[in-house]
């Protein structure tokens, strides 16, 4: 047996990620809100909550009261299915966005999972599936509406609603699409979808009278309550990115990360720093190095203009981001800020995901599913709600 560790994780590692599950809580309800007491608001979960943990982040989530939960895998509707028990009365839904691939239909079934269902293929499957089983399992139907990534064609769907056998046998819950353009308000783009999202829900309607619609992700709940329907999909908001990107941020921000200095010099010529050499330290200045680099989520294009902050100073990355390490030019900071272990807010209350990516040339999005796993995570609880 391993001996027993006597060191504690923050001090294993070399940075630290703080999420704050209360501000993930309040960022629900603050969507929930927009979208009003008749869109049921939900939680987009995929991707281990965009890299942020969907265990702790899930179950946050359910103690606010949000009912409905949207992944994108089978895989990881089990591993949510595992972390809520049984499905069932109470049991918050589960809806797989990309469906069933072949020969997977039963632990759909088996394990209470809401497939969507996106193509003539995945329908008819699971119309076979329905028909042989004899189940009535819920389902959502996705028809494109301008994105042409995911979902029926307006042909495939008119040929589906015209056959008797086209949805034979499926019980759906909703009609669902994707916008394109949400974070983008005055897109034309935009009011195409809806329309179009709008006579196929009529449509839709007539055969299925109970059906309900699902358009909106988190930029969806800011272009106004025509976008919103029953099922809202929000993601991105929740953990904190700004779904207005041309306004300010209306949500709170969810995510610390900072990262642990190792060892800090000051070059007594000119003097470059990192692979490539790429960066010329001046004469006389002070450089520190943090052990955060590209296998822990920075981009190595961040190098080129990124910046972080020592308490309220703003340091800059000199040279390239490399894997394990970070080198920051500290010259304005004070010797007594950077004591070996000091810690460098990368994303914080000075900077922001957005502003990281930003920097970095990306979106909050990438940033935040890119976080590497050699963190030190800590967990802010949220209080218990009543
Ligand atoms: C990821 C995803 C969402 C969530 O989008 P955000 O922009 O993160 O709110 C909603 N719907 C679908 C189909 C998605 O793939």
């Amino acid at each position: 047996m391993a001996a027993p560790l006597s060191s504690r994780s923050e001090d294993r590692t070399g940075a630290v990620l703080t999420i704050d599950l209360a501000a993930l809580a309040e960022n629900w309800r603050l969507l929930k809100r927009r979208a009003g007491p008749a869109c049921d608001t939900g939680a987009v979960v995929k991707a281990d909550a965009y890299g942020l943990g969907i265990e702790p982040i899930a179950r946050t989530l359910k103690a606010a009261g949000c009912a409905t939960f949207y992944v994108a895998h089978l895989d990881e509707g089990l591993a949510l299915r595992t972390i809520f028990g049984p499905g069932g009365i109470g049991s918050p839904r589960i809806i797989v966005m990309h469906g069933p691939n072949p020969g997977t239909e039963r632990d759909f079934a088996a394990h209470g999972l809401i497939p969507v269902l996106s193509s003539p293929v995945q329908i008819k499957a699971w119309r076979g599936f329905a028909q042989t089983y004899d189940v009535l399992m819920e389902s959502l139907i996705q028809v494109d509406t301008g994105m042409n990534r995911l979902g029926l064609t307006a042909a495939e769907f008119a040929g589906l609603m015209a056959d008797p056998d086209g949805f034979a046998g499926l019980t759906p819950l909703a009609l669902m699409s994707h916008l394109a353009c949400a974070d983008t308000p005055a897109h034309p783009l935009n009011g195409q979808q809806r329309e179009r999202f709008a006579s196929a829900l009529a449509t839709f309607r007539l055969k299925f009278a109970d059906a309900k619609g699902s358009l909106a992700n988190s930029s969806g709940l800011f272009l106004g309550a025509g976008f919103f329907y029953d099922f809202a999909r929000p993601g991105a908001a929740l953990y904190g990115v700004n779904p207005t990107p041309a306004a300010a941020n209306p949500m709170i921000p969810v995510v610390r990360l900072q990262a642990k200095i190792l060892q800090v010099r000051r070059v007594d010529a000119a003097s470059p720093v990192g692979y490539g050499a790429t960066f010329q330290a001046p004469d006389g200045a002070k450089l520190a190095t943090v052990s955060m680099g590209y296998a822990d989520g920075l981009l190595r294009s961040w190098g080129a203009s990124g910046h972080a902050y020592v308490d309220d100073l703003r340091v800059t990355v000199a040279g390239r981001v490399s894997m394990d390490l970070t080198t920051f030019d500290v010259s304005n900071v004070p010797d007594s800020a950077l004591g070996l272990g000091a810690l460098i807010d990368i994303i914080g209350s000075r900077q922001t995901v957005d502003d990281l990516a930003q920097q970095s040339g990306t979106i909050g999005y990438e940033i935040l599913t890119g976080l590497g796993h050699r963190y030190h995570r800590r967990y802010l609880p949220a209080p218990a709600h009543k």
